[in-house]
């Protein structure tokens, strides 16, 4: 395992090649390890959790405008803050977290110069990382007033928490199950 990780202390990867690693290697230990997950109860349990605090906050925020905002930003406006490279602050826990929610994970970039994992609606990933989930820029804080900005907040804080300890779960599982630390799991790999 130690061996296929050294990866990401190769500085000439480029951000498609370093996600793409990161993609086969989290599709190889889902394929290799996902009968253990899915009968794991307290795993299932975090999962669903997670699942429906992600849907929560998408709610909300879909009530308070931003996405309209960042969808007028990103697609009509074409800026947006979804660049390339980016798509390295999914670590592999959080693919594998996409995979074991059987959400679609793309396969290449499809808008050139942008994240990943953009495509023409804007994010195509289900489980995002805690950047995407935390960062609001300014445009975004000027349309929100005080009030929406703290519940909007409060159920972000409550999808990172759970994002933190699902993703910390995995980890430890697989560490477990492997014999080895796998501190790289948690990396972007490239900072
Ligand atoms: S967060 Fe701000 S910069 Fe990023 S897409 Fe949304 S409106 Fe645009
Ligand atoms: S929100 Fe999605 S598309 Fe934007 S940077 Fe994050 S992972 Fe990439």
């Amino acid at each position: 395992m130690v061996s296929r990780l050294q990866f990401f202390k190769r500085l000439d990867l480029n951000p498609t090649e370093l996600i793409l690693k990161k993609i086969e290697i989290a599709k190889d230990m889902y394929n290799n390890w996902q009968e253990v997950f899915y009968k794991d109860d307290k795993f299932l349990s975090l999962l669903k959790k997670y699942e429906f605090s992600v849907l929560k906050s998408n709610q909300i925020m879909g009530e308070k405008g931003t996405f309209e905002e960042c969808y007028i930003c990103t697609v009509l406006e074409n800026k947006g803050c979804c660049k390339v490279g980016l798509e390295n602050e999914a670590t592999i826990t959080i693919l594998l977290l996409n995979m074991f929610l059987k959400k679609d994970i793309p396969e290449e970039r499809e808008v050139p110069g942008r994240c990943f994992f953009v495509g023409p609606l804007g994010c195509k990933i289900f489980a995002r990382p805690y950047l995407c989930r935390e960062f609001f820029c300014k445009r975004i804080l000027d349309k929100l007033s005080q009030k929406d900005y703290a519940i909007v907040t409060q159920y972000i804080n409550e999808e990172l928490t759970l994002l933190y300890l699902i993703t910390n779960y995995i980890k430890n599982l697989l560490e477990f199950l492997i014999g080895e630390f796998l501190l790289e799991l948690d990396l972007t790999g490239y900072s």
